[in-house]
């Protein structure tokens, strides 16, 4: 009954150029309300859809599921303890992820170009439903806001967020790769 009426209200109170987007948002709400529900699967059928061709319906079928997923922190300009503070608690922020555990912070030596002051390291485990590309654009949000001006590779930074991993997902594409390429020189 209860995600009966998260889909009736989505349904009734708003509208979507596609039914894949309405499928998602019944997906998140469901499992954004309830913590232990790690997937959730929707399905929508639509008659009268107002596409050429002899059809009773159209129909679309998404899953939403929480992934395990660790992201990795460094910094090494300005105050990078304050900065690392600052980024974990936007972390803590985003829609769909949970911080579950924070490792130790560690001061590491640069890789790469050399000639900067060492990096103050760490790593979160999450939880989320975000897709992978979501994911990303929040961290890198956070990376803007949090002052990062990138002019060497590899080069200095306020602070640098990355995925090195998440449960179930394998992706190289040209904006992402996970399991993080360098993940072990981190
Ligand atoms: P970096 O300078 O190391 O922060 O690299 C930034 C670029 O790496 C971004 O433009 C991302 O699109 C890309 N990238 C590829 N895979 C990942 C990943 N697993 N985590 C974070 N950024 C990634």
């Amino acid at each position: 009954v209860v995600v009966y009426s998260i889909a009736e209200s989505i349904v009734k109170d708003s509208s979507f150029d596609l039914i894949e987007h309405l499928a998602y948002e019944i997906g998140r709400k469901v499992i954004s309300s309830y913590e232990m529900i790690d997937a959730v699967k929707v399905l929508v059928r639509k008659p009268d859809a107002p596409v050429d061709g002899i059809f009773e319906s159209m129909e679309t079928e998404i899953a939403v599921r929480r992934s395990e997923a660790v992201i990795s922190f460094g910094s090494n300009m300005g105050d990078s303890e304050q900065t690392i503070r600052l980024a974990i608690d936007a972390i803590k922020q985003i829609e769909g992820v949970e911080v579950k555990r924070c490792s130790s912070l560690y001061w590491t030596e640069p890789v790469g170009y050399e000639d900067q002051d060492d990096f103050l390291n760490g790593c979160l485990v999450i939880s989320t439903y975000l897709k992978p590309t979501e994911l990303l654009h929040n961290l890198q949000k956070i990376e803007l806001d949090l002052g990062r001006v990138r002019t060497i590779k590899n080069g200095p930074r306020t602070i640098d967020l990355d995925i090195l991993l998440m449960s179930g997902v394998r992706l190289d594409t040209e904006e992402l790769t996970i399991p993080h390429p360098r993940m072990y020189e981190r």
